[in-house]
């Protein structure tokens, strides 16, 4: 089982997504063409250290070590893409997702970027996966169990024509990056069966829909990280670390514009 945050975790918790969200507008300024997708691992990197907080993504276990601060994933790469001296290059989309732990908090959030001008086609795979990622948190305002949420979100994918990754799912967190419970961007019978969850206030999730312009399979590359599309066709993804709070969901890696600071949280 998942544990409940209280308010002034909650609000702890927001310096962390903030920090996050600062990291993602200084990455954005380098997503132009010609540059290479180390050089944003770079900022980011640098932002963390002179914040003082610990990057969540490097040396994350798996066959290799993951080896970056950020997992930047390019045009049929899904996610866990690797940074590296690949150049941006105009008409790619480029999905930037990172992580940092402030205080010993956690935030978690992912944008996906066109690079200059990309196709119309394109331009709808962004819209629509940000929009399901959008309509997801303001759905935890009024829906009771998670399914109920996740099946909409996943209805939205549907209905644009467009295909939920079912193999990746968002997570819990909190003291750690990746904590109880799972969050499927669509819903399952097994889901309902077993991994269902309430929306309650304290609760706290990264919810972080991927959504594939063609089929929703996925493969890994030799790499072991990167995940592209089986079919090579484009693939987006939006994340946010979002909190229930009695007043509603709060995107906690939002920008100030977007939800409330650290002391308006009550
Ligand atoms: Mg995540």
């Amino acid at each position: 089982m998942h544990v409940l945050r209280s308010t002034r975790e909650i609000a702890q918790m927001r310096k962390a997504g903030l920090a996050v969200w600062e990291a993602h507008q200084i990455a954005a300024k380098l997503v132009q063409p010609g540059t290479p997708t180390a050089e944003i691992d770079a900022v980011v990197e640098e932002h963390f250290q002179r914040i003082n907080a610990i990057p969540l993504f490097k040396g994350v276990p798996g066959r290799v070590p993951f080896p970056a601060v950020t997992c930047i994933s390019i045009n049929e790469e899904v996610v866990h893409g690797i940074p590296g001296n690949r150049k941006l290059q105009t008409g790619d989309v480029v999905s930037i997702d990172t992580g940092c732990k402030l205080h010993g908090w956690c935030g978690d959030a992912a944008v996906t970027h066109a690079v200059g001008e990309v196709s119309e086609e394109t331009q709808r795979l962004l819209r629509v996966t940000q929009e399901t990622l959008e309509l997801a948190i303001e759905l935890m305002a009024t829906c009771r169990m998670w399914s109920e949420v996740a099946q909409r979100m996943d209805q939205h994918v549907r209905e644009a024509g467009f295909a939920t990754v079912e193999a990746f799912v968002g997570h819990g967190i909190g003291r750690e990056m990746h904590e109880e419970p799972q969050v499927p961007n669509f819903a399952s019978p097994q889901l309902r069966r077993n991994g269902d969850f309430r929306i309650e206030p304290g609760l706290v999730i990264a919810i972080e829909p991927m959504v594939n312009m063609g089929s929703k399979q996925v493969r890994a590359m030799p790499d072991h990280w990167t995940q592209v599309t089986q079919d090579g066709k484009a693939s987006a993804h939006f994340e946010h670390t979002v909190a229930v709070t009695e007043s509603g969901p709060i995107p906690l890696t939002a920008g100030p514009d977007k939800a409330p600071l650290p002391d308006l949280i009550a």
